[in-house]
């Protein structure tokens, strides 16, 4: 029988989660349900500097709001709770106890102003003070020191760290799935701090430590953490434990092309890096999310799932269902990914369309009635029906339809001097006889009787259509004319041309 997927999404709640944050979640949970496995939420919350009131909730939100709630995680207690590293902070002083046995760790007593004072040196003759084993048996630490020096300052209570003894010149095998095979000489690594004087782990080993005990079988994060991997995989090794499989995802940058996808970019171009807004607790600072901004998951989903993969056809429009189906770890890229804040308008565009007129109607009558505007539901849905082709946001309805709702009480000038001939109120006065006798009262009539007429007395359709348009909608813009006229009524029509006609 093979083993279960199970991958987890692992943040560390230091404030909002930002897009590319949302993207590792999303592979996570694309690369879980397409193997029938299971996706876990787990808080890396062991770092308490860093640590940001509501961020976890907010996390929460956010993958909710995405549609890709988590199975197992806070809230959601599985067989391997709990699901917050701070709940689980007992477990982790074991596994560094046993690593010091086993002699692939060491207590580590050098206060910080010793290390200052190392780095400083270091500065002083152009180079980077890094803590391993060249260095290491000249340091404060139970590997230069003998067994009763160690016991002395365990006794005296004297501050310590535990560092992971990274082998010397050894050239380790690493492999990842999207990036394929790859070595790294161990003498570069430093001794990392794997537990700290505070008495908590660091990221490392509560990430090696809770990915094991939760079973996980794929590691799928963020490119930053390519560097942590031989340091990872060795942290297995020394545990006697499995490793699972490697997926680092390519950084999202800026639409520029260069750098990594900030906040600060965002704020410049106008476009939301958030999925939720998000107020600072210290400062009260706002960020713009997209569900504010009312972009539709759906869009936001799909814009995601293609900055870093695609699905190798022509095939641009993936709704969750379907994106399941179709990810493969194998098709993601190595490269970075272009962050294109068109391309979310265009999916937005697109999935707005797909939503059906009576829901479409629902919330645009909440924007009407913010506005003191008060219009029949039936009525709202036929507007939203002829217009939202041309929306990308449910607000935009209300630029594309207001003179639906409110008569125009000034006319384009600039369109008045094209539309208003010497003729243009004799014109209309015929108009208004028609608009008044058509009998039924609908769109195909008025059209029929309105053109037959221009045929009939052979004048140009602009002369006749133009001022019309201009009279309904105040401006020469707008859908159909005819169906214009038709949903503002009889007696609102006849009404809009007589004041156009006595305003120029
Ligand atoms: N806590 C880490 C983060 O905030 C998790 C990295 C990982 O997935 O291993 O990104």
């Amino acid at each position: 029988m093979s083993t279960k997927v199970r991958v987890r999404f692992a943040p560390s709640p230091t404030g909002p989660l930002h897009i590319g944050g949302v993207r590792t979640a999303l592979y996570n949970y694309l690369f879980a349900k397409k193997h029938n496995g299971d996706f876990i939420l787990r808080i890396e919350d062991t770092d308490q500097n860093r640590f940001v009131e509501g961020a976890e909730q907010y996390i929460i939100d956010s993958l909710n709001w995405c549609g890709i709630p988590y199975d197992e995680g806070p809230g959601k207690e599985g067989s391997f709770g709990p699901y917050r590293q701070s709940e689980r902070a007992d477990l982790y002083k074991d596994y560094a106890k046993k690593l010091i046995e086993s002699g692939n760790a060491y207590y580590a007593f050098d206060t910080p102003e010793a290390l200052d004072a190392q780095r400083k040196e270091h500065e002083e003759q152009g180079k980077t003070f890094i803590y391993n084993w060249h260095n290491r048996l000249k340091l404060d630490n139970s590997l230069a020191l003998n067994k009763e020096e160690v016991q002395n300052k365990l006794d005296a209570n004297l501050p310590y760290v535990v560092r992971f003894k990274s082998p010397e010149a050894e050239t380790l095998p690493l492999t990842d799935e999207i990036r394929g095979n790859m070595e790294i000489d161990t003498s570069i690594l430093d001794d990392k701090v794997l537990f700290k004087s505070d008495g908590l782990p660091t990221y490392h080993l509560a990430n090696i430590v809770d990915d094991h005990l939760m079973e996980i079988t794929h590691v799928i994060r963020g490119e930053e953490w390519l560097p942590s991997l031989a340091l990872h995989v060795l942290l297995y090794r020394a545990l006697g434990w499995n490793a699972p499989k490697f997926a680092h995802l390519p950084l999202i940058l800026k639409p520029q092309g260069k750098g990594k996808l900030s906040k600060r970019d965002g704020d410049k171009m106008g476009f939301p890096v958030f999925p939720l807004e998000w107020k600072d607790p210290k400062t009260g600072e706002i960020s713009s999310g997209y569900r504010e901004e009312n972009y539709l998951p759906e869009a936001m989903v799909n814009m995601l799932s293609f900055l870093g993969w695609n699905p190798g056809t022509e095939q641009e429009f993936f709704n969750l269902p379907e994106l399941v189906s179709a990810f493969e770890l194998s098709r993601v890229h190595k490269s970075g990914a272009k962050f294109d804040p068109e391309k979310t308008k265009w999916f937005q565009q697109h999935y707005l369309q797909l939503q059906d007129d009576a829901t479409l109607a629902a919330q645009f009558q909440e924007i009407l009635e913010a506005k003191g505007v008060k219009s029949e539901e039936d009525f709202t849905i036929k507007i939203v029906s002829l217009l939202k082709e041309r929306a990308v946001f449910v607000d935009d309805l209300w630029e594309l339809s207001n003179y639906f709702f409110i008569a125009p009480t000034l006319l384009d000038p600039k369109a008045s001097k094209k539309a208003w001939k010497e003729d243009t109120n004799d014109i209309l006065e015929n108009l208004i006889a028609i608009v008044s006798s058509v009998q039924p009262y609908t769109t195909e009539n008025l059209q029929t009787e309105i053109k037959e007429w221009i045929t009939s007395n052979e004048i140009g359709f602009g002369k006749v259509m133009q001022p019309l348009r201009l009279a309904l909608v105040g401006s020469l813009q707008g859908p159909d004319v005819f169906e214009i006229a038709y949903l503002l009524g009889r007696e609102e029509t006849i009404k809009r041309i007589r004041f156009a006609q006595q305003a120029n």
